[in-house]
């Protein structure tokens, strides 16, 4: 948890700028722009400026989120380098690891002394000017929550539906083991403010298109078992995707009912991406450390879900990872949930 001195230093730093950048990872998540929401929200109720830059759009399944008028854009260099290089500050959320900004790395670097990050991911060596990271915390969002209601503002029914859904689905809503007690005393306080558990849950995860869950049951129909069940895996193409219809789906859920085969530890989705490289999705259960495989290549995340982004034929990626995934997977034989 940090420190009061850390929030305090935070709500000072915001008392001495006047405009803002917000700015998260690519492919934003439900944590990323939740984050993003909640601190405007606040920096906008105390008569601050600001403006979201995302490498990516909104994806689909969260497009129900609320910005409250927010500015929100898609960075182009040619129109959003000089609004970074003016702003007072420029707040990095849900994402400390230069390479996860895509484009928008280049921009941050130059302007890394006046970058101030406030996230959950365990990266070491950024060249931020100032972080506040807290990997103790379930959620980005959690951390949002925590810092505005210690400058003792309630955030607006949009905003706090995006702390809600910023914080359910980092934790698979409610059910991986980052659900402390931390956590649901938060959602209960945002409850409190309003959100709509149900209608939030049945916005992002029940409002698939039909093409989706085609090409679920292409990449589910393929699956290949290794290290004696404990380790899952599936491809996805881009042969599947187009015979799917389903250009442009987040793929990124399909890991949950690979988890729930029987003695399955680690699941791991491969896809090839539209430039070439391949995506690696990694989820497993309990003390079994899937971070330190994927920082192994080049990526990062969570013990229990992480990523990599990769150079490499789909097959080549899928035997080096998969290597590794079946040694871990070994390792932890007896471990316990
Ligand atoms: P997902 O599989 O949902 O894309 O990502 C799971 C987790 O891994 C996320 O929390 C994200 O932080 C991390 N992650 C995914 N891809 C990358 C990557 O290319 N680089 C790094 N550093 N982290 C990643
Ligand atoms: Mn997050």
């Amino acid at each position: 948890m940090l420190a009061d001195r850390d929030h305090a230093a935070f709500r000072e730093r915001i008392e001495r700028c006047r405009t803002f950048a917000l700015v998260t990872h690519v492919n934003p998540d439900g944590d990323a722009l939740g984050s993003e929401i909640g601190l405007a929200d606040y920096l906008r109720a105390r008569g601050r400026e600001v403006v979201i830059v995302n490498h990516d759009p909104v994806p689909e399944s969260l497009a129900f989120l609320d910005f409250g008028g927010t500015e929100l854009r898609t960075y182009d260099a040619g129109r959003d380098d000089a609004v970074l290089a003016a702003v007072d500050r420029i707040v990095l959320l849900d994402n400390s690891a230069p390479d996860r900004l895509g484009a928008l790395e280049g921009p941050l670097r130059r302007w890394a002394d006046r970058v101030t990050c406030i996230d959950h991911h365990p990266t070491r060596g950024t060249p931020w000017a100032e972080s506040l990271l807290d990997v103790g915390a379930s959620a980005t969002a959690l951390l949002i929550h925590e810092l505005l209601r210690e400058a003792g503002y309630r955030p607006g029914r949009g905003a706090a539906e995006a702390l809600y859904v910023g914080i359910a689905t980092d934790t698979g809503f409610f059910r991986f083991n980052s659900t402390s007690p931390r956590v649901l005393r938060t959602a209960a306080e945002l409850l409190e403010l309003g959100v709509d558990a149900a209608s939030c849950y049945r916005e992002i995860y029940e409002r698939n298109s039909p093409s989706f869950t085609r090409l679920l049951g292409l990449a589910l129909a393929g699956l290949q078992l290794d290290a004696d069940g404990r380790v899952v895996s599936v491809r996805i193409t881009p042969e599947m995707v187009a015979s799917a219809g389903a250009n442009g789906a987040d793929v990124s859920e399909m890991s949950t009912p690979l988890l729930a085969i029987d003695g399955v530890r680690i699941a791991v989705l491969f896809r090839e991406l539209p430039d070439g490289r391949v995506k690696v999705s990694l989820r497993s259960k309990g003390q079994l450390d899937v971070h330190r495989l994927a920082l192994g290549f080049g990526g990062g995340g969570h013990r229990n879900a992480s990523g990599i982004v990769t150079e490499g034929t789909l097959e080549a990626v899928a035997r080096r990872v998969l290597h590794e995934a079946v040694a871990l997977a070994r390792s932890g034989e007896g471990a316990s949930q």
